[in-house]
């Protein structure tokens, strides 16, 4: 059966990194927005364009240019088989959007990794980067791997900036959760573990939720 799967995450959650995991198992395309984004701009497109503007003036792209990237990116032939979504949908609107474009072939399956906010907090300030190279350090290194450098924080990530970014984080997706949470085909993960603890929960949840509709 195809694999249908919405990743959500707070930053630091390990989000990604589990969606990678996942898209390469089952063979599927790992959708990010902020990716398709970033190539649209870089390649110029019509669309990258539009985009460029909105992101240049301070604002979050809108729901329906969004939108139209995902539709756009899931009726390509490599998402035949199943997708894994990265960073959307981010609101209930996109949600909503994103239920009409599906077709019933397969559920569509929600896993939220979630992970105590002191948790997040303690990750994301012990992260660095390199001064000279601007490489983004793996936690317990001291010198840069590609060149050497010195590694310092970001300057975005200093304690009170995080518990900011993850309130407004938290404040901003609470809806979307509450919309999907009552589903049967939502399942929360506990984030706190190994990545590879994390990856065996959410690869149980899958086939929980698969077997389930079998
Ligand atoms: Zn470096």
């Amino acid at each position: 059966m195809a694999v249908r799967l919405v990743m959500m995450g707070a930053p630091g959650a390990g989000k990604g990194t589990q969606a990678e995991r996942v898209a390469r198992e089952h063979g599927v395309p790992r959708v990010s927005t902020g990716d398709i984004l970033r190539e649209a701009v870089q390649a110029g497109s019509p669309l990258g364009k539009a985009a460029k503007a909105v992101m240049a003036s301070g604002a979050l792209v809108g729901d329906d240019v969004v939108i139209g990237i995902v539709r756009d990116r899931l009726a390509r032939p490599d998402a035949a088989k199943g997708f894994v979504l990265d960073g959307f949908p981010r609101t209930v609107v996109q949600a909503e959007a994103l239920d009409e474009s599906l077709d019933h072939a397969a559920p569509l399956v929600v896993v939220d990794i979630e992970v105590p906010t002191e948790v997040l907090v303690s990750r994301l300030s012990s992260r660095r980067i390199c001064s000279s190279c601007g490489w983004l350090a793996t936690s317990g290194a001291t010198v840069c791997e590609k060149c050497g450098g010195k590694l310092v924080q970001r300057p975005d990530d200093t304690a009170d900036v995080i518990r900011e970014r993850l309130r407004v984080y938290e404040r901003d997706t609470q809806p979307l959760v509450e919309f999907y949470r009552r589903r049967e085909t939502f399942r929360a993960v506990d984030g706190d573990q190994t990545p590879e603890g994390v990856a065996r929960d959410i690869a149980a949840a899958i086939a929980s939720v698969l077997g389930a509709k079998r």
